[in-house]
């Protein structure tokens, strides 16, 4: 069995796995589970800390996005797709999909968005129906502000559809307070469950624009709009996936009783890229580094592949390389989640400086004495 340190799928605790395999019933017809589903949507809106209804769709974290997009774009709106970033930019693809026109707004890739100079931009510019942003871009790991940009676009009356799936629960997510209009979350990142959903929260303002529309959504299975009063008519649009639910429920307790969760990642983050940095090595982004995904270049005339596979063959242990143009130029420790725990991170930065060192990489100090003095000297 290999530890699991990739930032998404990760890794799964006992508790939920066993919560899927409770005995399962017909989630159309007993009410229970209708029950068990909102329920579930209520806990997740509350750990968000939003009023606005969340539904959970099956279907893995792209589908949420795809929904969002489809459920506002109709055919020549105009939609600002924010882009710092791999997903970032994917955005636009779903825009073109259902007939908007895209504008992007590509920044420095190594660096968080800037609010000064996105509200220099939208001075001039900001007929734009709704906005495209990612809380934390995964294949570079940067953040992006969500609590400052959000609020500036809607100050504008633009809709915001924020893709928070690698960075909620491990960076904080307040939807109301930055007045995100539809929050995008999968199952498989920080929240711990298997892959497989994906959950969405809905403001009024975005259902007011659903419902306002001048044509039908072109899509079903990414209609946010076909779950209109599933509860009071005790109908879902298509069956659920019941286990995967029951599973997300379970993950998503864990992290009700997890008190310190946010604390733990940034103190894991944190010691993370210092014990990096003091061996030598390069973290990829300038600043805007997520508490979720530590991301380094591949250090000068050694493979990212080959560095993965002897994580994967001496050690056990899955890191993940990177997309896009990042493939081959990075290596990525995902600390999310389950993930995200002292022992699992230590025997990670071990294994990592004896695989460097077998390559012949120079490394100044030991990655994993470093990564353990920072834990012990650096409560977050
Ligand atoms: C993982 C992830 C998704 C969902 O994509 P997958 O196909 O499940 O990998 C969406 N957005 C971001 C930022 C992600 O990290």
């Amino acid at each position: 069995m290999y530890k699991i340190m990739t930032p998404g799928p990760t890794q799964v605790k006992e508790n939920v796995r066993l919560a899927r395999a409770r005995e399962c019933t017909n989630p159309d017809l007993d009410e229970a589970f209708i029950e068990f589903y909102r329920e579930t949507c209520q806990l997740i809106s509350r750990l968000l800390h939003t009023e606005n209804e969340t539904l959970i769709l099956g279907g893995e974290g792209i589908l949420g996005l795809e929904a969002a997009c489809a459920s506002l774009t109709e055919p020549g709106d105009r939609v600002l797709v924010l882009d710092n970033g791999v997903f970032g930019k994917g955005f636009a693809d779903f825009v073109s999909l259902y007939g908007g026109v895209p504008r992007l707004y590509t920044v420095n890739n190594k660096k968080p968005i800037d609010p000064q100079c996105l509200q220099a931009f939208l001075e001039k510019d900001h007929n734009y129906k709704y906005a495209t942003l990612v809380h934390c871009d995964t294949p570079s790991g940067v953040l992006n502000d969500i609590g400052v940009l959000c609020p500036l676009l809607s100050q504008y009356g633009i809709l915001t559809v924020v893709d928070s799936v690698s960075g909620m629960f491990g960076e904080e997510v307040r939807v109301d307070d930055a007045q995100i209009d539809i929050l995008c979350g999968g199952s498989q990142k920080a929240v711990s469950a298997p892959p497989g959903l994906t959950f969405v929260t809905i403001s009024g303002r975005a259902r007011q624009a659903m419902a306002e529309r001048k044509t039908p959504i072109a899509s079903f299975y990414a209609n946010l709009g076909v779950f209109e009063n599933y509860y009071e008519e005790k109908w879902f649009p298509y069956t659920m996936p019941i286990s995967d639910i029951y599973g997300l429920r379970a993950a998503l307790e864990n992290i009700a009783g997890d008190t310190d969760m946010l604390a733990r990642h940034a103190k894991i983050g944190g010691a993370c890229r210092k014990a990096l940095t003091d061996a030598g090595l390069q973290l990829h982004l300038e600043s805007g580094f997520s508490n979720t995904v530590t991301v380094f270049d591949v250090p000068e005339g050694v493979s990212a592949r080959e560095i993965l596979q002897r994580m994967k063959e001496e050690h056990e242990i899955l890191i993940a390389g990177s997309l896009g143009g990042l493939d081959g130029q990075v290596i990525r420790i995902g600390h999310m989640g389950s993930n995200a725990n002292e022992a699992d991170m230590k025997e990670t930065m071990k294994a990592l400086d004896a695989v460097l060192r077998n390559m012949g990489v120079s490394l100044k100090k030991h990655i994993g004495e470093r990564f353990c003095h920072y834990l012990e000297n650096n409560p977050g």
